[in-house]
């Protein structure tokens, strides 16, 4: 090709970061063999739910109905979850179970949220070495906005520790179109 290696070494590297190439050391670069398609799909399912995950932010079980709409405003999430002890999940509250409760006649200072959360061992949940591609997949099949990342904690226990939104698969979207150089 009349070109100098000073020349080609660049765009070989390049070519090697994207995936298009392999390099080894002292051989020399060879043809990987796989498509932009193939290498988009792989990078994809190389994003990790414990590089995406955020903070849960939650309740206790004893917490009123009116301070959980309260909270659900001022720390500005969708979904709060509901633990008793240290951390172990036991329930989930989304905008429509508050709204549901705030629809009955009753004194919302007064019933206790454990009243009115889906419960364990019936929440979707996803743990931190899942594929975000897992994770979204867990909401798209149970038509949820968000999963607790939890990991165990004892006989049936699970701690929280994050969570997944529909917010975190978007802003996943966003990085991928932006940023990828494949
Ligand atoms: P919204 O109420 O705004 O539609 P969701 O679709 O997240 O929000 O919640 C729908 C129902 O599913 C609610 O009753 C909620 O308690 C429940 N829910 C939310 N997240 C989960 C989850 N990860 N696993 C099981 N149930 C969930």
């Amino acid at each position: 090709m009349h070109l100098t290696r000073a020349t080609l070494r660049p765009d070989l590297a390049i070519l090697t970061m994207a995936g298009f190439l392999e390099a080894r050391p002292r051989v020399g670069y060879f043809y990987s063999g796989k498509s932009a398609n193939q290498l988009l799909i792989e990078h994809i399912q190389s994003l990790m739910v414990k590089d995406y995950k955020s903070r849960p932010v939650v309740v206790q079980e004893k917490t009123s109905v009116y301070d959980a709409i309260c909270t659900m405003f001022l720390e500005d999430v969708g979904t709060l979850y509901v633990v008793k002890g240290q951390n172990r999940l036991s329930g989930v509250l989304s905008r429509k179970d508050l709204l549901k409760a705030a629809m009955g006649n009753h004194e919302l200072t007064a019933v206790p949220v454990s009243v009115v959360m889906t419960r364990m061992p019936n929440i979707v949940t996803c743990k931190l070495d899942d594929t975000l591609v897992h994770a979204a997949g867990q909401m798209m099949r149970h038509q949820v906005d968000s999963v607790p990342v939890v990991r165990i904690a004892g006989d049936e226990e699970w701690e929280i520790i994050g969570r997944i939104t529909k917010t975190t698969i978007a802003r996943a979207f966003v990085e991928l179109g932006e940023n990828i150089s494949i």
